[in-house]
């Protein structure tokens, strides 16, 4: 198919739908569900299963004015103090709650920055995840990285802690994009800093891009994947930026005549696609990148990828215990997020109590479902005669609504329907998301009336 061609079918689907980082979204969790519900789920982990800890630092010295993410801006160092005592309490009081000690296969510092913590607190913070949770040998541990702020003290200290993995927020290399979002990032910054983590051993490093970012053009992005293609880190995040000023009024500074019009973000998405593959990163799914060697390419090929808040891991099925503010654990039968306020999170710590905000408990249809989707984003097809092994009843009856959704998708070459299999072509693993909204009961029953999403392209 022409790069017109692929255009043209990206347009046609470019509409709002779930991340599917969840399912259901994050969107349907509600009050009803909090700390009782939480502490429950805690100590039905069996003993000794492993699971995959996410710990959230949310401050960073300013906000950048596109960000999406959630954050406390503050210049108090006095602040990660503060913060890293409530972690290590909110650590205990879920050792405390499992049944037996749990086991982590992977601990994930993300944020905000997680290196606004100093290097000893960076040490403390894993020492904590590491005595409490028997991190298992050869754990994955990786830690997000704003090249602005990190020094090389910060990284000989994960290094020390056995962080295998860092993840450098790059966005777009042009300095008229980065003057546009707020975040000023010069290319030698990031080459020199990409150089330091490198000498450092770590044995992947990621990179985050953006599209669709004000006065992006086709040129300043192409320029922007070629410099990042000669640095040849491991994988590649290429994520759609999300203008939602009614969400984060943050984003009201970016005048929206700036950003790129529906066709050219269609083009961009395109282009990184066209160009990362074409130097020799396998396409995972949605916006993930990885060269073949890398352990999200083999666990794809050896059916162990799984979907979870922290985008593609290689870990399925694996249950998350989140930590820190606006922090989702996933523990299989259900979601529950930490509270969102500094203040609200600080003030359930000290009462003892877990500082769960909301969740969502998983109806019997939504766990089918979410497995149906998590086969879709990540094998890439769904197994009819396994399914009907695995829940006992037929997926022609089941979802015979959905088969039917799938028709227009099919006839467009992003699916192959059998009656063995849905399979997705080449074509639909650009438009992921689009195939997997087909299986949500959520967005059939009521699509939202205010925006929520962010746009499939
Ligand atoms: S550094 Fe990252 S997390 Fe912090 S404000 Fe900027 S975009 Fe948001």
């Amino acid at each position: 198919m022409s790069e017109t061609q692929v255009q043209r079918l990206l347009a046609k689907y470019d509409r709002a739908v779930p991340r599917y980082t969840s399912y259901p979204p994050a969107n349907h969790f509600h009050e009803g569900v909090g700390a009782r519900e939480y502490l429950d789920a805690l100590a039905g982990i069996p003993g000794g299963e492993a699971v995959a800890l996410y710990v959230h630092i949310p401050f960073c010295e300013r906000r950048c004015i596109y960000c999406g993410c959630h954050v406390v801006p503050t210049r108090k160092k006095a602040a990660g103090e503060e913060y890293l005592e409530r972690l290590e309490q909110e650590i205990a009081l879920v050792r405390g709650a499992a049944r037996e000690p749990l086991r982590a296969a992977s601990v994930h510092l993300g944020g905000g920055t997680p290196t606004y913590l100093s290097p000893a607190q960076l040490e403390r913070l894993l020492g904590a995840c590491r005595e409490a949770f028997l991190l298992e040998s050869g754990a994955e541990v990786a830690v997000e990285l704003d090249p602005r702020v990190t020094t090389a003290e910060h990284l000989d200290a994960l290094a020390r802690c056995g962080a295998t993995r860092v993840s450098l927020g790059v966005q777009d290399t042009s300095e008229e994009v980065q003057q546009a979002i707020g975040r000023f990032q010069g290319r030698d910054l990031t080459v020199r800093f990409f150089e330091l983590c490198r000498s450092k051993g770590f044995r992947s490093i990621n990179v985050d891009l953006v599209y669709g970012l004000p006065l992006q053009t086709r040129e300043r992005f192409l320029g922007t994947l070629r410099d990042v293609l000669a640095l040849r880190p491991e994988r590649l995040a290429v994520f759609g930026y999300a203008h939602v000023p009614w969400v984060r009024p943050n984003q009201k500074a970016i005048d929206p005549a700036t950003l790129p019009t529906g066709p050219e973000r269609v083009e961009l998405c395109a282009l990184a696609h066209e160009e990362l593959t074409r130097g020799g990163y396998e396409h995972i799914g949605l916006d993930h990148f990885a060269l073949p060697g890398d352990e999200l390419a083999l666990a794809r090929e050896e059916g162990r990828l799984g979907r979870n808040f922290m985008g593609y891991t290689p870990f399925k099925g694996i249950k998350v215990v989140g930590f820190g503010v606006s922090a989702i654990s996933d523990l299989g039968s259900g979601y529950f997020q930490v509270e969102k306020k500094l203040s609200d999170y600080y003030r359930a710590l000290d009462r003892g109590e877990a500082p769960i905000e909301r969740g969502l408990l998983l109806t019997e249809d939504d766990a089918v479902r979410r497995h149906v989707i998590q086969e879709v984003l990540c094998t890439l097809r769904l197994d009819t005669a396994e399914f009907e092994a695995r829940f006992g009843e037929p997926f022609a009856e089941r979802f015979a609504r959905e088969i039917d959704g799938l028709r227009p998708l099919q006839a467009d070459g992003l699916v192959r329907v059998t009656p063995r299999a849905i399979d997705v072509l080449p074509l639909g693993r650009l438009l992921l998301r689009n195939v997997a909204a087909v299986f949500d009961a959520y967005l059939q029953k009521a699509p939202p009336e205010a925006p929520t999403y962010s746009r499939a392209v």
